[in-house]
């Protein structure tokens, strides 16, 4: 450790009104864990931040030790890059309440929350606002690149929703950003994930939500898959938008299958009008149709994408879905859809009030997405790492031919190319400008970054 370095630590501590973590410390080795059980990173130090001022202590202090920030908030980032090595972790997990104004139909989260307990409170008053499909995610960073989830058919993404937004800057110095208050960080907050400061403070707006959902998978073998795809996403062209298209390739009973469905948020009554028109695409060889409340939905997949794995996820976007892009989709990178290891995949529709904001609007360049791919790899023995990436990753290069874009948010190690793929042309020349304006060094790089101009 550079000489001084302890005093100055305690020169933090006093001004913290969280606690401030050290390698061996209690809870050192909680608070550094995150949802990929692969990132093993041991930063300096962990500021566990208890509010804004905490926030602004913990970046002057970084900033002048010349530490590496990273920013965490649900851990869910698919790399961890929220976990700098030897670096210095703004930990905003102690912040992680939400307030309900039922009358106006806002929240103000925190900008360590949960989606968990933006949905809970939400529904509490019998509101809700999009957010993601699995519950121990961070509001943060789902919000800040984008935010799809089974209600922005209906609402858009999360960041659509937010009407303001509470920011440490690089400096840090605490500014508001909203269609009032400077506008062009508004802008770039919703869909350019961290490269801006760190958000303390998101007020969203809130949409009655009676939380009746009912969710539709039909099974097929996959020599049966392709023509049952090829309906199902015709179906989708003129789907209602409480309905979320879903399809789905993996191993189950012990060999690979694939299957189109529905999320339906709303009556499920009229949800159910829609099956009749799956169920004929082919011939399932099972299906499941359960009706659940709406906090049940956004937390049904909480266990299997639990904690303790360790992942590596390839996703794109597409504009169309060719028959091509569905026989690669289900090849799943081999020559006939069947190997040890492969990931499962998963597509989920977009379009309706997603596809309905004008695309200069917000940072978030992907709105004639009609799909999102997802190759999700899961494993447990450290010896299977190189193999289940390399898996990966050829399925993502089958696939790449047919897509239009890639999702900040499910973006792995793509580098400056996926940033690239994440933003059009036009974006990213307007999110540079804005990096240079409010962080020109580069402070907040571990994320999926926008270089300012001089780096
Ligand atoms: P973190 O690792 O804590 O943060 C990721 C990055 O965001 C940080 O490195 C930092 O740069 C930035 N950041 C986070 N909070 C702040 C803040 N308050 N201020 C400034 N910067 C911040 N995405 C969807 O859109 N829809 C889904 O349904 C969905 N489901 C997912 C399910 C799982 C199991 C996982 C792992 C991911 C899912 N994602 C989904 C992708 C998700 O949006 C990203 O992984 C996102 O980065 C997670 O945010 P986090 O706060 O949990 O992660």
């Amino acid at each position: 450790m550079p000489g001084g370095f302890d005093i100055s630590t305690k020169a933090l501590r006093d001004e913290l009104d969280g606690p401030l973590l050290l390698p061996g410390d209690d809870g050192y080795d909680e608070a550094r864990a995150v949802w990929n059980a692969m990132v093993d990173r041991r930063p300096r130090l962990v500021a566990r931040c208890a509010n804004t001022a905490d926030v602004a202590a913990a970046i002057r202090f970084g900033r002048t030790h010349d530490l590496e920030i990273g920013v965490r908030c649900g851990g869910h980032g698919i790399l961890g890059a929220a976990v700098p090595e030897d670096g210095l972790m703004i930990d905003l997990t102690p912040m992680g309440a939400v307030r309900v104004d039922p009358r106006a139909r806002r929240a103000r989260v925190q900008g360590g929350a949960l989606l968990g307990a933006l949905d809970v409170a939400s529904q509490a008053h019998g509101l809700a606002t999009t957010a993601g499909n699995v519950s121990h995610t961070g509001v943060g960073g789902l919000t800040l690149g984008g935010g799809m989830g089974w209600l922005a058919r209906q609402h858009g993404l999360s960041c659509d929703n937010v009407v303001s937004f509470e920011v440490v800057t690089a400096e840090g110095r605490r500014v508001q950003a909203n269609a009032e208050d400077n506008p062009e960080l508004y802008w770039g907050l919703r869909g350019g994930g961290g490269n801006f400061g760190v958000v303390t403070d998101f007020e969203f707006a809130l949409h009655p939500e009676a939380g009746r959902t009912l969710l539709a998978d039909f099974f097929f073998e996959l020599d049966d898959a392709p023509a049952a795809f090829r309906g199902w996403r015709d179906l989708n062209a003129t789907a209602p938008r409480q309905a979320t298209f879903t399809a789905w390739v993996g191993d189950k009973d012990g060999r690979p299958q694939a299957s189109v469905g529905l999320v339906w948020v709303g009556d499920p009554d009229e949800g159910r009008k829609l099956l009749p028109a799956l169920r004929a695409l082919g011939r399932p060889a099972a299906e499941s149709v359960r009706e659940l409340t709406y906090l049940e939905l956004q937390t049904m997949d909480d266990s299997v994408e639990g904690h303790t794995f360790r992942r590596y996820w390839k996703g794109q976007y597409f504009s169309e879905l060719s028959d091509a892009a569905i026989e690669a989709f289900l090849l799943r990178g081999t020559p006939d859809g069947r190997g040890e290891g492969l990931p499962a995949a998963s597509l989920q529709a977009y379009g309706g009030a997603i596809a309905a904001v004008p695309v200069a609007d917000t940072a978030f360049s992907q709105r004639d997405a009609l799909f999102e791919f997802v190759a999700a790899a899961r494993w447990d023995d450290p010896a299977e790492d190189e193999a289940r990436m390399a898996a990966a990753r050829r399925y993502g290069r089958a696939l790449s031919p047919f897509a239009s874009g890639a999702y900040v948010n499910v973006l792995a190690d793509e580098g400056s190319a996926g940033v690239r793929s994440a933003y059009r042309t036009e974006q990213l020349a307007r999110l540079t400008a804005l990096k240079d304006a409010w962080d020109p060094d580069n402070v907040f790089h571990l994320n999926h970054n926008i270089r300012p101009s001089r780096a």
